[in-house]
């Protein structure tokens, strides 16, 4: 059977991973199932093998590239609206991940983050605060955002209530629980929900209705 050599991240020796499964993702990209010979635990490794990886002997990767670390599949990822800006998009994304591998002072740290990131990206290209000053400090910048009339204040208190549990992951000595995490994760979603994809979804609608000349602006 082909085989890849990878430092197993089961047991941490370098050992020879034998090829036992696959799949094909398309017609070049496969999922390699391997066991690692020094601790007889499996990995999956995405590569480009050149034939079937279990029939065939041989380093898979001599000739066609392998990844060098196995997958990690983290389920249930949320999806988040392209009108999210990328960096705070990763931001969510990075926390969810967390959450999801039970990181749960990291996942809470990094949503507070999320939204400090939003919020000032929010300073710097909305026009409507294109002469106002962001505060330096998250909870402040979103009291303003409020006190301007971009945020309502309903979710004014929730992002103040986020701010407030994500500083607690940050700084605080107690362990962050699952259920605190999970409930920052909804709040966060949500604000960035009312932040950019509503705002967006309005403005297409609007662009809409003048395009019909059922609006003037
Ligand atoms: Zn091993």
């Amino acid at each position: 059977m082909g085989f890849l050599v990878r430092r197993c991240v089961r047991c941490g020796v370098n050992a020879q991973m034998d090829a036992r499964g696959y799949t094909g993702v398309d017609n070049l990209n496969f999922e390699v199932f391997v066991v690692c010979k020094a601790c007889g635990k499996t990995s999956i490794y995405s590569g480009q093998p050149t034939s079937d990886p279990v029939q065939s002997t041989g380093q898979l990767d001599a000739s066609r590239h392998f990844d060098r670390e196995p997958l990690v599949s983290i389920p249930d990822i949320p999806i988040l609206s392209s009108d999210i800006p990328q960096r705070v998009g990763e931001l969510f994304i990075q926390a969810a991940a967390s959450r999801r591998i039970h990181f749960y002072d990291a996942a809470g740290a990094i949503f507070r983050k999320t939204i400090d990131v939003a919020t000032k990206y929010l300073f710097a290209t909305d026009p409507r605060l294109s002469d106002k000053k962001p505060a330096d400090a998250p909870r402040a910048r979103i009291q303003a955002l409020g006190q301007f009339k971009i945020l309502d204040e309903e979710i004014v208190d929730l992002a103040d209530v986020a701010l407030i549990d994500g500083n607690d992951a940050a700084h605080d000595t107690d362990p962050y629980t699952a259920n605190e995490a999970e409930a920052l994760e909804d709040l966060t979603f949500d604000l960035l929900d009312r932040l950019y994809v509503r705002p967006a979804r309005i403005a297409a609608v609007k662009a809409k209705q003048i395009a019909a000349g059922q609006r003037k602006t």
